[in-house]
């Protein structure tokens, strides 16, 4: 309110992807309540959606969808409004799988207005995705859980809370006192701007670093990670961080050898992309079901030959179990597979086997073959360029400074994820030239990211051969 034309304010594609499945869930919702009329929202002429909803509600409407009600300047559009007897049922939908503390903040102030508008609530529900939902049956997909009880424990704060914020728009910009409201419930997108560039190797990078660790060493004076006196206590990671830093060169634990020998070649390198979407669409799977749409398959024989292969789904078709006919077909043959995080691929697969049991066996054994590369660097190496993450884009330039994403047009896993559900779900929208873009780029990521592993097993067995 106080700079509309913040750069801050700009939706970026992954926050509009987020606005896009809102939407989304708010129209199936309306579907799940059916015979509503829906209130068309002009936002340069609200006092006419005001007008139209008392209209509707005047002429016997049972159900309203974004009605609005405009109190003492306060505005709000309930997203489902159904008559219950002489009052109303309140349904503020929501794209989650529950019922969450910071929904009651938002149904308290539309109960608020819309009693004082004069209707009387008789209850107030949160409508939300319902997990057990599995496609195709679609019936099942919202549950509604019963907030009246917290929402009108929340109601006296209310007025108080609309005169702040009243005298907070109204006012000059408030002074910026960061803290916790920050990042509480969502990051604020000005914390760039209010919160101050920090150090580099600040004491926020030490891994798993507790609240009452950062207040002692904050009371140490410590400000970087170099400057952490040698004899305070720390974990076995920080201590290898605080070393790194200080020497500025990676430091590498004697037990490397011994865990790297589950490595050697032959070895095959797997990684998985995954989509989860909010509403189902594929048989067997819930709301925000994790399915596997692309994978990437590095084998590396015993001489350091290469081979690469690779699957990505096809819009408009189910994938999953051409994805396991795929995966069992690039996997063959392998002594073990590698991936970054095996729990993810591991996930995936056991999930496939529960839904495919005709391929349970077979994905039972590659299951069993899969190895994890993250502990073996997060336990025994640190380099002072991983800056306190162990996420691949992290490590793997840290390690091997000539392997890098930045060439890459798809350079990580949130971006991939939205593309390829683009890509899938609504191939409609893009043109050929998109599509194909799409596809090449994603194909692309995906290759570089078992290529990453192959360089970084490499590099691995390379700094186990100077370990101890
Ligand atoms: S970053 Fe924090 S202090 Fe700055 S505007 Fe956001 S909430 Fe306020």
């Amino acid at each position: 309110m106080h700079e509309r034309g913040a750069p801050e304010l700009v939706p970026d594609a992954a926050l509009r992807a987020v606005f896009a499945r809102g939407n989304r869930v708010g129209e199936v919702a309306r579907e799940h309540v059916p015979g509503g009329v829906l209130i068309e929202i002009d936002w340069r002429r609200l006092s006419h959606a005001v007008r139209e909803t008392a209209k509707v509600i005047a002429d016997g409407a049972s159900v309203i969808y974004e009605a609005c009600f405009a109190e003492s300047g306060v505005f709000v559009a309930v997203d489902v409004l159904e008559r219950a007897g002489d009052g109303w049922v309140l349904a503020e939908v929501k794209s989650t799988t529950s019922a969450k503390a910071t929904h009651i903040d938002d149904a308290a102030i539309q109960t608020h207005v819309v009693e004082a508008a004069g209707l009387s609530v008789e209850r107030v529900e949160v409508m939300h995705l319902n997990r057990e939902c599995v496609f195709p049956d679609l019936s099942n997909l919202f549950a509604r859980t019963d907030v009246t009880e917290e929402v009108r424990a929340h109601l006296p704060e209310v007025p108080a809370r609309v005169e702040e914020l009243r005298d907070c728009l109204e006012g000059d910009l408030p002074d910026a006192e960061i803290g916790d409201r920050c990042k509480t419930p969502y990051d604020c997108p000005f914390m760039g701007r209010c919160w101050p560039e920090l150090p580099a190797d600040h004491i926020g990078e030490l891994f798993r670093l507790g609240k009452k660790k950062r207040e002692e060493l904050t009371d140490l004076g410590c400000e970087t990670i170099d400057a952490i006196p040698a004899e305070t206590s720390l974990t076995d990671m920080q201590v290898r961080q605080r070393e790194a830093v200080v020497t500025g060169e990676v430091v590498v634990e004697a037990g490397l050898p011994e865990r790297i020998r589950d490595f050697e070649l032959p070895l095959t390198y797997l990684d998985f992309e995954a989509i989860n979407p909010v509403i189902p669409v594929w048989p067997g799977c819930h709301p925000y079901g994790q399915v596997v749409v692309q994978f990437s398959v590095h084998h590396e024989d015993a001489d350091g030959v290469v081979e690469h292969r690779e699957w990505l789904a096809e819009p408009g078709r189910d994938p999953q179990e051409e994805s396991i006919e795929e995966l069992l077909a690039a996997t063959a043959g392998a002594r073990r597979v590698a991936a970054y995080h095996a729990s993810f691929e591991r996930s995936r697969i056991n999930e496939l086997a529960k839904r495919f049991p005709q391929y349970a066996e077979r994905l039972g054994d590659l299951a069993a073959k899969l190895i994890d590369l993250l502990p073996v660097v997060r336990g025994n190496v640190y380099h002072p360029g991983f800056h306190g993450s162990f996420s691949l884009k992290s490590v793997l330039p840290a390690l091997v400074p000539e392997e890098s994403y930045a060439h890459l047009a798809v350079a990580d896993g949130y971006t991939a994820a939205t593309a390829l559900e683009a890509y899938l779900l609504a191939p409609e929208a893009m043109s050929d030239a998109e599509r194909e873009k799409t596809r090449r780029d994603l194909l692309a990521y995906c290759k570089q990211d078992t290529w990453s592993l192959v360089v970084l097993a490499r590099a691995l067995r390379g700094l186990a051969g100077g370990a101890g």
